[in-house]
């Protein structure tokens, strides 16, 4: 085995296991700061790969592959958690792998990511297990409104069903293919925020100012920052990221994604144990991107400033927005303070992340708007 260094300074190369448009901008930073890249994933002429010096296109459980790739680089990372542990295992016996594949292992399974919360004290939505279907005629009853959503490999409310009934429990759990999940309440919330929070390989810690965020279908639409949250709910939604980095041991950038309910509790909805959608306007809002922050972590540098010079707001494009055509990009760059994202996808299917718009402005509220307006722009009619 390779003894692999504990700092990677510029020069070096890093690998990023995954290849979507979180890695993409990854790359960005870490060429910006003189790195080399390499990704790997089952797919090519991916968002990463158009940016990384080398793309490796082969199935994450060829392990012989795996070794290879984490071979030729000084420390590896993840784009994505639902990376298979087997492969995470593989890159560290030739490579850094940060964050560790434990990490990663307690993440990509939801069942497991609020079973290690609520037995750390986090505070989280009444859950229960479903593995048999006794279970789920014992527990929907006591439940009420529910959503029942698959254990593993889920994201952007895919895998997810809305059920009032034990008769639509058991169709939702048919339609999953039986397999194992997890029955959650509703929860009837006031607004969802999350923090961004970046644990330094010497185990320093640094956050942002949390995000509010809106959903359609499941998918984040629209994040807004800084928040109009009471200050005790960002410092414990704060206290609450750091608590979960520490736990988990995280070296590198930790998303906790919030529900605060009416009386202003809040309740962790999930992790992600790597840079998130909420965080893309500290790319063009912050001292340092959430970016350039899971770099200098997974590096062993000193992190950087998560000051926000101004408030911001992101607003997605998906797929959707294509309907009609190539929207018209210069209708959202006649406004001068909004940035336009694209992350090199050719096809843009219903539902898709293909890019974002950040506007900055003096309020998160004007912010908000300008983004808006900006995307209704572009639609082509
Ligand atoms: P998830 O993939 O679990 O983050 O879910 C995606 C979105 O679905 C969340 O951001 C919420 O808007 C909604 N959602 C998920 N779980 C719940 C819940 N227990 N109660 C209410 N809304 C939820």
């Amino acid at each position: 085995m390779k003894k692999a260094p504990q700092v990677v300074l510029p020069g070096a190369t890093i690998g990023v296991l995954g290849s979507g448009q979180l890695g993409r901008m990854f790359a960005i930073a870490a060429r910006r700061m003189g790195y080399r890249v390499h990704t790997y994933s089952p797919d090519r002429d991916t968002p990463t790969g158009q940016i990384a010096d080398i793309e490796i296109d082969a199935p994450y459980e060829d392990l012989d592959c795996v070794r290879q790739f984490a071979n030729a680089v000084d420390v590896v990372t993840f784009e994505f958690e639902n990376v298979p542990a087997a492969t995470a295992e593989a890159a560290a016996q030739c490579a850094l792998v940060r964050p560790a594949g434990e990490v990663l292992h307690t993440t990509q399974h939801r069942l497991r990511e609020k079973t290690f919360l609520s037995n750390h004290g986090f505070p989280v939505t009444r859950f229960e297990p479903i593995r048999q279907a006794e279970e789920l005629c014992r527990v929907v009853p006591e439940f009420g409104p529910a959503i029942l959503k698959t254990a593993g490999f889920g994201y952007d409310g895919k895998g997810q069903y809305r059920v009032n009934s034990l008769a639509e429990a058991e169709a939702a759990w048919g339609a999953m293919g039986r397999q194992e999940a997890v029955l959650e309440a509703v929860v009837d919330f006031a607004a969802e925020l999350s923090v961004i929070g970046v644990r330094g390989a010497a185990g320093d810690c640094i956050f942002y100012a949390p995000s509010c965020n809106q959903h359609v279908n499941g998918i984040l639409d629209v994040s807004l920052a800084p928040t109009p949250f009471p200050s005790r709910v960002i410092r414990q939604a704060t206290e609450i990221t750091r608590g979960i980095l520490e736990q988990l041991e995280v070296t590198g950038v930790l998303c906790v994604e919030f529900f605060l309910t009416r009386d202003d509790d809040l309740l962790v909805n999930e992790l992600a144990p790597r840079p998130h959608n909420s965080g893309h306007l500290t790319i063009d809002a912050c001292v340092t991107s959430q970016f350039e922050q899971q770099l200098r972590s997974v590096c062993g540098l000193p992190l950087g400033s998560a000051e926000m010079l101004r408030p911001a707001a992101m607003a997605n494009l998906l797929g959707d927005l294509w309907s009609k055509g190539e929207p018209d990009w210069r209708a959202a760059l006649d406004l001068p303070e909004v940035k336009l994202h694209l992350y090199g996808k050719s096809e843009p299917r219903p539902g898709r992340k293909m890019g974002h718009l950040t506007a900055t402005a003096a309020t998160a509220r004007d912010a908000e708007e300008l983004v808006r307006a900006a995307r209704s722009r572009v639609a082509r009619e």
